[in-house]
């Protein structure tokens, strides 16, 4: 089975984030504003970010949440939640 991944900071992505989390979606959606750039973190703005897919969580059904996260939101994440991020393919 093919799960599709959602290329975060992406129209789509939005929306589905918005679906599961809309403070989190507007979060972002200002940090984007703020730095003028896409290529950034989805939760600090910082760079260098890489995308990661996140195994325990989906936006929805057959979609698995994706994150864009520089080298401290990942550890923060790993910590605090126990999540296991995978690294996506750029
Ligand atoms: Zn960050």
């Amino acid at each position: 089975m093919i799960r599709q991944l959602l290329k975060p900071h992406s129209k789509r992505w939005f929306d589905a984030l918005a679906n599961r989390n809309v403070w989190q979606a507007a979060v972002t959606h200002q940090i984007i504003q703020w730095t003028r750039s896409k290529r950034v973190c989805s939760l600090c703005g910082k760079k260098p970010a890489r995308d990661y897919r996140l195994s325990k969580q989906s936006f929805q059904e057959g979609t698995p949440a994706t994150m864009r996260l520089c080298r401290d939101c990942f550890q923060a994440a790993q910590l605090a939640r126990g999540d296991e991020l995978q690294p996506l393919p750029a």
